[in-house]
Order: structure tokens, then C-alpha cells, then sequence
């Protein structure tokens, strides 16, 4: 339990990464460096509306959350990336979190280690629950999903909110959507609201007045629309990883390719799709 690893703090990298501001991030994938650090410390943010702070910003290496890191430092906030080794099916994910973070220039990026394999109950974080294939989008507006994690959404706020109060961060970004998924009971707007309320009650800052804000940008947002805004802000949508049932591929920059058939593979297919696009995550 408690940090998994890198702070990021001990590494220095250029800030001319927090200055770019609506696009021009550069989009193609940068060659990593073996054996180097992926994360980045570009120090305190360079203007805007953020606050002094930061924002942190719920990272899981997806396509959604790509989009709101991006988003977030459009509106001027130095990032803390907080991502979770909480027991998911493939590390692919948290290998994507750290090319993203490192894309899009985070001031900091933790991955913090919990166990949500402890409990199962969901076919991410348990195997003998097998990740639904080929379904449509009617289908998968029906019922809670049996990918749903039970309650992931406010254990990762959660952890988010403890971060945002040791860093003086305001501002929490993260990229919960209520149209694609709307079968997931936490990625509603009633739900975010009522965690900030929460938030504003339960910490040491909400108590001496400064106003914690839950931001999800995306919760009304269709996936298209989602990845419009990421393209604009220069997010290499081929560095991002959505997939739940990912197939090991040495031959893939990230070591595993998106199966095309989970629900997630078929909503960001068909995406990509009505933008004349192929999904870049996929070669
Ligand atoms: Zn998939």
C-alpha cells in the first residue's frame, strides 16, 4: 500500500511543455528513452486560470482521461497525474498513463498501489468473470456491466482528494462519461456533486474555506465529441489504452493491442469511425 513509485520530483524536464496551451503538443509518439524515467517535473504552472495549487487529475492511461489531462492544462493548471496499480487485468494501462503523462506534461505522476482483486467482482479484477465481447451499444446501455468496479470511482476520488489536500491542489479533473456508460452508477452527475459536497465537508482545506471543485468535462459528452476536444488540444489518441481484455503483442508500442471486441474496443471503434478515422491505438 502507498506509493507505488515515481514522484516525479526528482526529474527535471523543460517547461515549454506547460506553456503550450490548445493544441501544438506535439502528436506524434516521442522515441522513450530505455531505462529512463517517463515522468516529468516541470515545477509550477506558467499562468492561466488555474490555481496556485494545481489540479489533480485521475489518470488511467484511456482515452477519456487523456482528453481531460489535456483539458485540465488548457485551463491553465499544472497536473498531478495520480494513477492505480489496483490489481486490473493488464499492465498495459499503466504503461499507457506514463507515455501519456509524459505526452502531455504533467507536473507530477504517481501510480499508487491498492488491491481491488481482494474483493473482485467485476471481470476486470477477477478472472473468472469474463469481459463481455460484441455487443451494441443497445445492449450495453441495459444493465450495470459486469466491468463496473465495485465503487472504483469514489475509492479513486477518494485517494485524489488526500493528494489535492497535501499538494494545496483546488481542483480535481477526471473523466467519468454518463453517455457511453451510462450504466455505470458512478459516472453520473449526481454522483460527482454529491462527492464534492463531500469533499468540501471532509477536508482540513474544505473546513478553512478554500472550495475543493470536482470537475468531469466529459460526463455529457458523446465519444466522438470526447475525442474532437482531445484532438484539438494535440492528444496522441495512439499512446491512450481503453481496452479491458487487451492481447499480449510484442510487436505493440505498448506490449499488448485492444482486443476490437470489448465494449469499450467498439465504442472508441465506432468513434474513431464517424470521424473517418482508424483507431489510432490500435496499430
Ligand atoms: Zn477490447
Amino acid at each position: 500500500m502507498g506509493p507505488g513509485e515515481e514522484s516525479g520530483d526528482a526529474l527535471k524536464v523543460k517547461s515549454e511543455k506547460l506553456k503550450v496551451r490548445g493544441g501544438d503538443v506535439g502528436g506524434g509518439a516521442k522515441p522513450q528513452a530505455a531505462g529512463t524515467e517517463e515522468l516529468s517535473s516541470t515545477g509550477e504552472k506558467s499562468g492561466g486560470v488555474g490555481g496556485a495549487g494545481g489540479a489533480v487529475v485521475l489518470l488511467s492511461g484511456g482515452l477519456d482521461s487523456a482528453t481531460v489531462l489535456a483539458m485540465a492544462r488548457a485551463d491553465g493548471f499544472a497536473c498531478h497525474a495520480i494513477s492505480f496499480d489496483y490489481g486490473q487485468r493488464h499492465r498495459v494501462e499503466l504503461r499507457a498513463a506514463h507515455r501519456v503523462a509524459e505526452h502531455l506534461g504533467v507536473a507530477s505522476h504517481q501510480v499508487v498501489t491498492i488491491d481491488l482483486r481482494a474483493f473482485g467482482g467485476s471481470a476486470l479484477t477477477d478472472d473468472a468473470l469474463l469481459v463481455p465481447k460484441d455487443r451494441d451499444e443497445a445492449t450495453m446501455a441495459g444493465d450495470v456491466p459486469i466491468t463496473y468496479v465495485p465503487a472504483r470511482n469514489t475509492i479513486f476520488l477518494s485517494y485524489a482528494l488526500a493528494l489535492a489536500e497535501v499538494r494545496g491542489a483546488t481542483d480535481i479533473y477526471l473523466g467519468v462519461n454518463a453517455v457511453d456508460y451510462s450504466g455505470y452508477p458512478d459516472c453520473r452527475p449526481d454522483y460527482i456533486d454529491a462527492f464534492e459536497r463531500m469533499a468540501n465537508l471532509a477536508t482540513r482545506a474544505g473546513v478553512e474555506g478554500q472550495r475543493l471543485t470536482i470537475h468531469a468535462p466529459l460526463i455529457d459528452l458523446a465519444k466522438v465529441e470526447i475525442i474532437e476536444q482531445g484532438l484539438a488540444l494535440g492528444v496522441d489518441y495512439g499512446l491512450t489504452h481503453s481496452c479491458y481484455d487487451p492481447v499480449e503483442d510484442g510487436e505493440h508500442r505498448l506490449g499488448a493491442r485492444p482486443c476490437g471486441r470489448c465494449d469499450s474496443c467498439v465504442l472508441r471503434g465506432a468513434a474513431f469511425g464517424k470521424l473517418g478515422m482508424v483507431d489510432p491505438g490500435i496499430s
